[in-house]
């Protein structure tokens, strides 16, 4: 790697700055150069990092691979109600393996353009296939959405459905690729969309908000941790695809929108009042539940029986 790793940085990752106006110097030197943000606004940081084998199947294609880990990283930025302000890549490489990194920077480019996101720097190195992004947004100060503020009374929400992208790794993994329902699923699965209207208009609206990376279980429990407070979540209300039922079956659909992970949905709380406002503005809501004394969660069917989750969601040790 050592001799080609310039000329790996030049020919697949100097470009993709996008000629954005906050980039004052991207790659190329020491650091990233980046204006300051808008006066009135907050930097939001987060990173992720995905392993092969572990967080997507070894032999997934290079181009979803860079789609999903620039989403992944989109979706945590959104969920803090931030936008999109710069990014880097820290990527460990097998091989340098030219088709590979073309198609890997084909699809990073193409989602980097999608969200209007540029690339401003980053490390190569070699070893076990990791990529980890850092990204960086901007928020309007003090109207960050945090996981913090949930109240008693609130209304729990979703975003989209749930459970496609456990669907779709299970299609993966049994190799029922021909399943008709394939095409849906495995889209969900690489390049979850993140609607980041969705995530400015609930500044000032919701309470709090995460998105769905570990399941709806265990991510809608940080929110109850952080918030101290606990929630009634009805399982009949879950959104579910068509896709998704058709692929599971009920009982196995309803397992994956519980406790399925990579769905990067948007889970939220807000006073129920601003729901009809949201709809009117084309945005696809769910109410789930609500949020109650106490803690913990409990799932109950339509009509208020007990429903015991199989599972709780994905959780890394
Ligand atoms: P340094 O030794 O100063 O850390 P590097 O040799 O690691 O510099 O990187 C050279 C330049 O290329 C830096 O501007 C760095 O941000 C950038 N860079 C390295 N790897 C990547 C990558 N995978 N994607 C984008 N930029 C990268
Ligand atoms: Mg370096």
């Amino acid at each position: 790697m050592a001799l080609s790793e310039f000329g790996l940085i030049q020919d697949y990752f100097a470009d993709l700055d996008l000629g954005c106006a906050q980039v004052i110097k991207g790659v190329g030197d020491d650091c990233a150069l980046l204006a300051a943000p808008k006066p009135g606004y907050q930097l939001a940081l987060s990173t992720d990092t995905l392993i092969g084998g572990v967080h997507f199947p070894g032999q997934a294609p290079a181009d979803c691979l860079a789609e999903r880990a620039l989403a992944v990283n989109l979706s945590d930025l959104n969920a803090m109600g931030a936008e999109p302000y710069a990014f880097t890549l820290a990527i460990t490489l097998p091989t340098a393996d030219a088709d590979w990194l073309a198609g890997f920077a084909r699809g990073l480019g193409k989602q980097a353009l999608a969200y209007n996101i540029p690339l401003v720097g980053g490390d190569t190195t070699r070893g076990p296939l990791a990529i980890n992004i850092h990204i960086v947004g901007q928020v309007p100060q003090g109207q960050a959405l945090l996981r913090s503020g949930a109240s008693v009374g609130d209304s729990i929400y979703v975003a989209g459905t749930l459970g496609d992208a456990a669907a779709a790794l299970q299609l993966i993994k049994s190799g029922d690729l021909e399943n008709s329902d394939a095409p849906y699923l495995l889209q969900r699965f690489y390049c979850p969309e993140i609607d980041f209207s969705l995530g400015a208009a609930l500044r000032g609206i919701a309470t709090s908000a995460i998105d769905v990376s570990d399941g709806l279980l265990a991510d809608l429990s940080h929110i109850l941790t952080a918030s101290r407070v606990g929630a009634v979540i009805n399982v009949d209300d879950l959104p579910q695809s068509p896709e998704l039922l058709r692929v599971g079956g009920r009982q196995q659909a309803l397992d994956w929108a519980l406790g399925g992970g990579d769905d990067y949905r948007l889970c939220f709380t807000m006073a129920a009042k601003y729901a009809n406002a949201l709809s009117r503005q084309g945005f696809q809501i769910a109410c789930i539940g609500h949020i109650v004394e106490g803690e913990g969660l409990r799932c109950q069917t339509a009509n208020g029986e007990t429903f015991p989750p199989a599972r709780s969601g994905y959780l890394h040790f």
